[in-house]
């Protein structure tokens, strides 16, 4: 028996199929490796049409099959998350190399909750990501 792709595990998890379209998308984001743009992978994959690599990333982003980081110049990149990294967690980003490291942390979320209540708001979501320099930059 071949064994089963992780991704393709959690998408029917999920109750949705890897489909040829989107095993393309998925394979392509593999190759790609870390810090991939939405352009690069269509530009990889100039068969498959934008709105279904659109629709693609943007179920695995829901599922957190994959992070969306934002640079400190505004790109937005992506990459693949490990099967047992799939949890909320934030990025750490190096200005200099790009390097990305991911932390958790519970009293932040506690932290954010008392805003939600503070403010009244119902909050669904949200993105905080730190600058600076990773540790072999700061050497350099
Ligand atoms: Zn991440
Ligand atoms: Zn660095
Ligand atoms: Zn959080």
């Amino acid at each position: 028996m071949p064994s089963i792709d992780p991704i393709e595990r959690t998408l029917s998890r999920q109750g949705h199929r890897l489909t040829g379209p989107r095993r393309a998308v998925v394979d392509t984001m593999r190759l790609l490796g870390n810090h991939f743009t939405a352009e690069e992978v269509q530009q990889a994959l100039p068969a498959v049409g934008r709105a279904t690599i659109f629709r693609t990333m943007k179920l695995m982003r829901e599922l957190e099959m994959i992070c969306q980081v934002v640079l400190d110049d505004g790109t937005i990149v992506y990459q693949l998350v490990g099967e047992d990294e799939s949890e909320h967690h934030h990025h750490v980003i190096c200005s200099d190399c790009g390097k990305v490291a991911e932390f958790t942390s519970d009293g932040l979320e506690r932290l954010l909750e008392d805003v939600a209540s503070m403010t009244g708001f119902e909050v669904g979501a949200h993105r905080i990501e730190l600058y600076g320099q990773c540790d072999s930059c700061q050497k350099k």
